[in-house]
C-alpha cells in the first residue's frame, strides 16, 4: 500500500545503509544535510500560510522570517520577484537578499489547464486589481502574477478558492501542477480520458502532509491523447493513453524524465494502470521519491537520479513489493503519433460535433485585461470552459459551428492568433529578467521581438519550428528540447565589452525521437544579432534539408 501520512513524515522503511551519503530517508538518514532540509524539518511549508495571514500579512514585508521568505513561501506559489534594474551580470555575485524586491511572483496552479470562463475572470481581475495587469501562461499550463504585495495575499487567496482555484503546493519541493491534455473528454481521437485521476489525485494529495516534504520539486503528466500533448517525456511521472491488447483503454506509465541538470527522458516501467488505478500508483510512485529520493545535494535530488541509478526493472519492482503490494499488469507503449504539431492551436472539431479553438498569445505573455476579454469570448461562444496547454497557449472549448468565425475573429483583433506562424505558433520564453533572480538576460520581450523579425524575413517558412529562449541555464522554457533553444547568458559583443547573449542548443525534440540538442560548441550569439542567426539557420535548412527532415 502507498505510504500513509504518519509512515511519510517520520518513518524510513529501511534502516542505515550503503546510502547514506544521499541522504535518503529509506537509509535512515533523517539528519538534514544541507539548507533546505534543514528548513523543512523545522517546519512543514505548508504551515507557512497560517504566519501569512496571521503576521505577514498584518505587519508587512519587513515582518517576514528569512526562512519563510526563501523557502517555505514556495509552498504557497509565492516567490520573491527581482529588484528592478539588477543586470545580468550580478545575478551570480550578489547575495539572495540584495536581488529580493518587496514584491511576490504567485503562480496559480491549474491543474489539466481546466479553466471556467468564471475562473479567468478572477483571475484577470486579481491580475489587474493586485498584480499590475502582470499574467503570463507558463509551460505547465498555470498562470503566473508578478507585483504581488503580501498585504494581498490573504484577499486573492479568498477570491482564488471562492471559484475553486489555489496556489496550494504550486511551487516548492512538493507535487506540482498536474499537466493533463488540454482536449481530454473532447477529442475526436481520445484513447482515455484522464481527468478523473487528475481530480482525485489533486483531491487526496494536493495540501496532505503526506507528500509535503519531497526531495525536490515532482512533475506529473496525465493524457490519454494520441498526439501525446503534455510533453510526459520530461516529468517525474507520467500516465501516456495505450489501448491494451486484452483490457482496452488505460494508461502506460512512465517515470524519471527532467530537465535542467543532467537532463533524461523518463523511461517506461512496462506497466498498464487502468484509469482507477492511477491515483493508488501515482502515490506509490511519490512515495518512492519521497523514500528512496536523494536528498544530500539539490542538483541530485530529483527523481530522474534515483531512476537513472535502479533502473526501470528495480524501480517496478519496489513499486509493486513495497508501495503497492501487488503487480502492475504488463502493457504496451504507446504509439508514435503522426501529426506535426501537438499543440492544438487552430480550430478542430469535437466528438461531439462542436470544435475547439486554440490560439497563441506571444511567448505565454498576457495579461489581466486581455484574460477578462477572452472569458467574454468564451461565454459567448462556447460553452464556458477553457483550457491552457504546455506550450504557454490557450483553447477555447465547446464551440458550435456558426460561432467558430465569429470568435476567431474576436481573438484574433486581441492579437490572439489562430492560424500564427511557426514562430509565434511554438515560440515559448521564460519570465527572464524583467522578474527572475536566477535570470542573465531578457525573455519575452526578445521572444516576441524575434517573432516579429522572423514573421518578416520568412513569410514562407511553414515548418513546425520550435525555438525557445531561457534566461540563464535552468530549462523554465524547454531549451532542451527544443529545435533551436537559447540559453541566456553574457557574451563578448563585438566592441570586446559584455553583453547579453545566448548559447546555441540545436536539434533538440519530443515526440517521434526524443533527444536534447546539442550544444554548439563555441556558437553563442548577442542578442541583437538573433535574427540574423536564426534566420541564416533556417535559410540554409530550407535549402539543404532532405525529405521529410525536420
Ligand atoms: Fe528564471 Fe532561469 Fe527559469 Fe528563466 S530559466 S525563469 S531565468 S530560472
Amino acid at each position: 500500500m502507498a505510504a500513509t501520512p504518519e509512515r511519510a513524515s517520520a518513518t524510513p522503511r529501511r534502516k542505515a545503509g550503503r546510502h547514506r551519503g544521499e541522504g535518503q530517508w529509506a537509509a535512515g538518514h533523517f539528519t538534514p544535510l544541507n539548507g533546505n532540509e534543514q528548513t523543512k524539518k523545522d517546519d512543514d511549508g505548508l504551515n507557512v500560510r497560517t504566519r501569512i495571514e496571521t503576521i505577514y500579512a498584518q505587519r508587512g514585508f519587513d515582518s517576514i522570517d528569512g526562512a519563510d521568505l526563501r523557502g517555505r513561501m514556495r509552498w504557497w506559489g509565492l516567490y520573491t520577484q527581482r529588484k528592478p534594474g539588477i543586470d545580468g551580470g550580478k545575478t551570480a555575485i550578489l547575495e539572495p537578499e540584495e536581488l529580493d524586491d518587496e514584491y511576490f511572483m504567485m503562480r496559480v496552479r491549474v491543474d489539466g489547464g481546466r479553466l471556467t470562463t468564471e475562473q479567468l475572470r478572477v483571475i484577470g481581475e486579481i491580475s489587474q486589481e493586485f498584480a499590475r495587469g502582470t499574467a503570463d501562461i507558463t509551460d505547465r499550463q498555470n498562470i503566473q502574477y508578478h507585483w504581488i504585495r503580501i498585504e494581498d495575499v490573504p484577499e486573492i487567496w479568498r477570491r482564488l478558492e471562492a471559484v475553486g482555484l489555489s496556489t496550494t503546493e504550486a511551487c516548492g519541493d512538493t507535487p506540482r501542477v498536474i499537466i493533463g491534455s488540454p482536449v481530454a473528454g473532447i477529442a475526436e481521437d481520445e484513447i482515455i480520458d484522464g481527468t478523473p485521476a487528475i481530480e482525485e489525485i489533486h483531491r487526496r494529495y494536493i495540501g496532505s502532509k503526506e507528500f509535503s516534504n519531497l526531495p525536490r520539486k515532482f512533475k506529473t503528466a496525465v493524457s490519454g491523447s494520441p498526439v501525446l500533448d503534455v510533453v510526459h517525456e520530461i516529468n517525474d511521472i507520467a500516465f501516456v493513453g495505450v489501448r491494451h491488447p486484452e483490457h482496452g483503454p488505460g494508461f502506460d506509465l512512465w517515470v524519471g524524465g527532467g530537465l535542467s541538470t543532467n537532463p533524461k527522458i523518463g523511461v517506461r516501467l512496462g506497466a498498464w494502470v487502468p484509469l482507477e488505478e492511477v491515483p493508488d500508483v501515482w502515490a506509490g510512485v511519490t512515495a518512492i521519491f519521497r523514500d528512496y529520493g536523494y536528498r544530500r545535494l539539490r542538483n541530485r535530488a530529483r527523481l530522474k537520479f534515483l531512476v537513472a541509478d535502479w533502473g526501470p526493472a528495480k524501480f517496478r519492482q519496489v513499486l509493486e513489493d513495497e508501495y503497492l503490494g501487488r503487480p502492475l499488469i504488463d502493457g504496451p507503449a504507446p504509439e508514435q503519433p503522426v501529426q506535426r504539431w501537438r499543440d492544438h492551436v487552430g480550430v478542430h472539431r469535437q466528438r461531439d460535433g462542436r470544435y475547439y479553438v486554440g490560439f497563441a498569445p506571444r511567448v505565454g505573455r498576457v495579461d489581466g485585461t486581455t484574460l477578462t476579454k477572452i472569458a467574454e469570448l468564451a461565454e459567448a461562444h462556447g460553452s464556458g470552459r477553457l483550457t491552457t496547454t504546455v506550450e504557454q497557449k490557450m483553447i477555447v472549448l465547446d464551440v458550435a459551428e456558426d460561432q467558430v468565425e465569429s470568435l476567431v475573429a474576436g481573438l484574433e483583433a486581441l492579437d490572439l492568433q489562430v492560424k500564427p506562424s511557426p514562430f509565434r505558433r511554438s515560440m515559448m520564453a521564460c519570465t527572464g529578467i524583467e522578474f527572475c533572480k536566477l535570470a542573465i538576460v531578457e525573455t519575452k520581450a526578445r521572444g516576441s521581438w524575434l517573432i516579429d523579425e522572423l514573421e518578416r524575413r520568412l513569410p514562407e517558412f511553414d515548418e513546425p519550428i520550435s525555438i525557445n529562449l531561457n534566461g540563464c541555464p535552468n530549462a523554465c522554457a524547454r531549451i532542451q528540447v527544443a529545435d533551436i533553444g537559447l540559453k541566456g547568458q553574457l557574451v563578448m559583443g563585438a566592441d570586446g565589452e559584455q553583453v547579453e547573449g545566448y548559447q546555441v542548443h540545436l536539434g533538440g525534440a519530443l515526440g517521434l525521437e526524443p533527444g536534447f540538442g546539442r550544444k554548439v560548441r563555441g556558437l553563442k550569439v548577442t542578442a541583437a544579432e538573433l535574427p540574423d542567426y536564426v534566420e541564416r539557420l533556417l535559410r540554409r535548412f530550407l535549402a539543404e534539408r532532405e525529405e521529410g527532415e525536420r
